[in-house]
């Protein structure tokens, strides 16, 4: 705000207006509750201007009454709705009996909830924790103490892979591995151990392990870049290379994972199984925040009692939210709609290109969509579609993510693709 520094301080109403004025779908009432927000709550964040009351399946309506289509779902941790009705009967019941015990004491959720996570993921062992940073940060830990205790890395000199463009968490150690300025510049000193290379590239990734290398840590497909897909032949690669070096695949399942790409672990779709799973998002079904590491005994298991832990991680209303999405996808149904949305979608995306969008990505109900630059940035494309009852965000400039919750109907879908076509076909007779 340098522009600003020798200008008198804005009064409240002022503000309010200026909000109103600069947001075109703003309402006063709007631009009243933004202006509240922006006061007092850190500006970490650069909110579409819409103020959302009230959630039902995929779609929100703010505080004047108007609706939009949620095609971003909280960065996938909505991924089976708002005021989903199973996951919320899960909540109220367990509201009513007891909600938070701590890991001193044993509760009666705790049990169900890592046996039912356990088995979808096909592995032995959980790890409770709360947000994703969090799992991401534990993973770490587990894998390094692995290393040390089991693969009989010499004290002090573990190594991990990351890869470019990643993105794992705001935490000041998971910051010390981003290449993204923004998340990482006046945030250090930072956290040494570990080694990037290019995403995608096993054998930049062959060539930087060494016999100190405890994990590689990668995202098998990578959401805040831009929902990049790796090559085909990459993942089984990095698996190939960690059995060969006796390095752990953990997988930041955070974004990618939960019936998102149309499987249940965007590594299915490629037939690899990742030593530790990390997952997050919708693994609190919208409700709670929820995390895990999953894996089995001969890596989770080197935690000893006092070595991590958390005050809220496995909280019983956690794990009965948890048990509940992890209940919702044991069928697989909500994966096979996904996957057949997601064909939809792709579809109607593809038919965009050439016509204001360059390139489109993804998997299952997950589109990552390259906007012309030359006609528009991501986030003007946003407040278009957000004045269309469109909710959808920009990352990197020009990319917009579409990640609409499973539970999206048909019809809706055609529907936002419609309005990202009128959007685009505006913004080039502009
Ligand atoms: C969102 C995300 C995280 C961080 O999760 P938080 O709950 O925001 O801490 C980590 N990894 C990936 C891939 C994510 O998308």
């Amino acid at each position: 705000m340098t522009d600003t520094e020798t200008a008198a301080p804005e009064s409240a109403e002022t503000v309010a207006h200026r909000i109103h004025a600069e947001s075109k779908a703003a309402t006063p009432r709007q631009a009243e509750a933004i202006e509240r927000e922006e006061a007092h709550a850190a500006h970490n964040y650069h909110p579409l201007p819409v103020v959302v009351a009230e959630g039902d399946g995929a779609w929100v309506t703010d505080v004047d009454g108007r609706r939009y289509l949620d095609c971003l779902a909280a960065y996938s941790a909505v991924n089976f709705g708002h005021s989903n009705p199973v996951l919320l009967d899960a909540a109220r019941a367990q509201l009513d009996r007891v909600t938070l015990t701590s890991r001193a004491f044993h509760n009666d959720q705790l049990g169900p909830f890592v046996e039912a996570l356990a088995q979808l993921a096909g592995k032995d062992m959980v790890l409770p924790m709360n947000t994703g940073a969090e799992a991401v940060e534990s993973g770490i830990k587990v894998a390094r103490a692995w290393g040390y205790r089991v693969k009989g890395v010499p004290d002090g000199l573990a190594n991990i892979i990351v890869m470019s463009g990643n993105f794992h968490g705001r935490t000041t150690t998971i910051v010390s591995f981003s290449d993204d300025p923004t998340a990482r510049d006046g945030f250090g000193p930072f956290t040494p151990g570990f080694r990037m290379v290019p995403y995608g590239d096993a054998e930049a990734l062959a060539a930087a392990i060494d016999e100190n290398t405890v994990a590689v840590l990668v995202e098998p497909i990578q959401g805040e870049a831009g929902i990049v897909v790796p090559p085909a032949d990459y993942l089984p690669a990095v698996r190939r290379l960690c059995d060969d070096n006796n390095v752990l695949f953990i997988a930041d399942e955070i974004q990618s994972g939960l019936g998102r790409t149309g499987a249940t672990f965007a590594c299915d779709l490629v037939g690899v199984v990742p030593d530790l799973y990390l997952l997050g998002k919708a693994l609190g079904g919208g409700i709670v925040p929820v995390s895990a590491v999953v894996g089995n005994k001969d890596v989770l298991g080197v935690l000893q009692p006092g070595e991590h832990g958390s005050t809220f991680g496995g909280n019983p209303l956690a794990a009965a939210v948890g048990r509940a999405v992890v209940g919702m996808l044991a069928t697989g149904e909500l994966q096979e709609r996904a996957q057949l949305l997601g064909q939809r979608l792709h579809t109607g995306l593809e038919r965009l290109v050439g016509h204001g969008v360059v390139a489109v990505r993804g998997a299952g109900l997950w589109a990552g969509v390259d906007i012309d630059p030359a006609l528009a940035t991501g986030r003007e494309v946003c407040e278009l579609l957000m004045e269309r009852g469109l909710l959808a965000k920009d990352t990197h400039g020009s990319t917009i993510r579409l990640a609409p919750p499973i539970v999206v109907d048909p019809s809706d879908l055609d529907w936002a693709v419609d309005q990202l076509a009128a959007v685009l076909e505006d913004l080039s007779e502009r």
